[in-house]
């Protein structure tokens, strides 16, 4: 029996507890940091520590089931939850909150058993287990159905070879949800089967790979007959290709839920007030950058915003899903030309002593990110084409 609260009785009972438990955010409360390197064990120790105390305090899963420890609420209430939550400070797993709680935990939630989910789900919404997406390979991105890695039946375990490739962050998880053919006699979309890998297992190689801003966020992960128990199956053996539909969906909608909760303009954003501040804000070209920047910024709420409101709670059609992530494809590669041509050579060269000038630097070496990660432009414009406007499908020559 899940008592539902009001909106009002739910904010005064967020308010106190967040005022009785969590510190209070400070705008420049941390140090810039550069790429996510800072994310060590010892680091990250403390982050779970306080993702136990909000579940503890029955405000982890504001809208997960109740039977596996979240609050079973409504999306108005998880609103309420970040309105409120927006000045404390909450447990920072960086990208690995999105894996975690965006796209693994709503994925297994929706497929899973419910045996699976009792054992997992509490112990997510805990901060025990964070979670990272093998789907990727080297053959296989955008053309994810061509994934070669594969799971053989071994008595009540199954055997995973193969390669996965720009994993986020595995370092930080514990475990991996990972994609395996199990049949190869139908077509491309039948007989794959998801599987939760426990990091780290024996006969699982992780390479990390450092990237353009210094940082390692990605690694490539080599499975050599890693053995997985037939109860860490995520959805029926064969049914892979609907599990990932799922997943997709809730990567790709995932930035919309967690924000857009604004429909008016808010003030300029701090980082390129500072920019536009320093390169001299009486300047004409100077002020059409800033303002450039904003109206981006504006624009991309409102899509999450928009979005937001027409998902639901569920997972969401990938037509619909794509809308929120394309607004990030366009927008952060354009944003971070704006930082750049702001931040002029501060942006461009700095020491290793200067915590203020990298930013915009770093942000442009990253900003394409999203313009690639779960799916990419191309991929959500077909999407939207195909699945929302009811164009004609492109040639599939490998579905003849
Ligand atoms: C920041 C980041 C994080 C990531 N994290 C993870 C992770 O945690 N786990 C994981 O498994 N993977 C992860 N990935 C991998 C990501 O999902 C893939 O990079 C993505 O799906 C694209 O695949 P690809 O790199 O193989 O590019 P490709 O599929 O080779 O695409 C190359 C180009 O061809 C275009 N293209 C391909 N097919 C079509 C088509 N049919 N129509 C039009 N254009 C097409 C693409 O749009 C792209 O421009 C991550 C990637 C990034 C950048």
């Amino acid at each position: 029996m899940n008592d539902i609260p009001s909106l009002e009785e739910f904010r005064t009972e967020v308010r106190e507890w967040m005022s009785a438990n969590l510190d209070v955010r400070t705008p420049d409360a941390r140090a810039p940091r550069h790429n996510d390197d800072h994310y060590t064990a010892e680091y990250l120790a403390t982050q779970r520590a306080l993702q136990r105390k909000l579940f503890e305090g029955r405000l982890a899963g504001i809208t997960w089931p109740v039977e596996y420890g979240g609050r079973g609420l409504s999306g108005a209430h998880q609103v309420v939850f970040s309105e409120v939550a927006a000045t404390y400070v909450l447990p920072d797993f960086g990208k690995t909150y999105q894996t975690t709680y965006g796209v693994c935990g709503p994925t297994l939630l929706a497929c899973a058993s419910d045996e699976f989910k009792a054992r997992h789900i509490p112990r997510i919404l805990a901060g025990d287990e964070l979670w990272a997406q093998f789907f990727s390979e080297p053959d296989a991105g955008s053309d994810l159905a061509n994934i070669s890695t594969r799971a053989v039946r071994s008595g009540e375990d199954w055997v995973l070879s193969g390669t996965k490739s720009w994993t986020s962050f595995v370092e930080r998880c514990d475990f991996g949800l990972c994609l395996a053919r199990t049949d190869s006699t139908g077509g491309k979309h039948d007989g794959l089967t998801w599987f939760a890998i426990r990091i780290p297992s024996e006969g699982l190689a992780i390479r990390p790979v450092r990237q353009i801003d210094g940082g390692t966020g990605f690694s490539e992960e080599l499975l050599a007959g890693v053995r997985v128990p037939d109860r860490e199956r995520v959805g029926a053996v064969g049914d892979g290709w609907a599990v990932t539909r799922s997943m997709l969906s809730f990567e790709r909608d995932s930035e919309s839920r967690s924000q857009g909760v604004n429909l008016a303009p808010g003030p300029l954003s701090p980082d390129i007030t500072r920019l536009a501040v320093a390169a001299g804000i009486e300047s004409a070209s100077v002020r059409q950058l800033a303002a450039t920047a904003h109206v981006g910024d504006y624009v991309k709420e409102q899509v999450y915003a928009r979005a937001a409101a027409v998902l639901g709670a569920t997972a969401p059609p990938l037509g619909a899903a794509a809308y929120g992530k394309l607004a990030s494809g366009i927008l952060d590669p354009a944003r971070a030309r704006v930082g750049m041509e702001l931040g002029g050579m501060a942006a461009s060269v700095w020491s290793t002593l200067d915590v203020a000038g990298p930013d915009p630097g770093t942000a442009y070496l990253n900003g394409r990110m999203y313009s690639i990660a779960g799916g990419a432009n191309e991929m959500q414009r077909n999407a939207i084409a195909e699945r929302v406007l009811g164009l004609p499908r492109e040639p599939r020559e490998d579905l003849s």
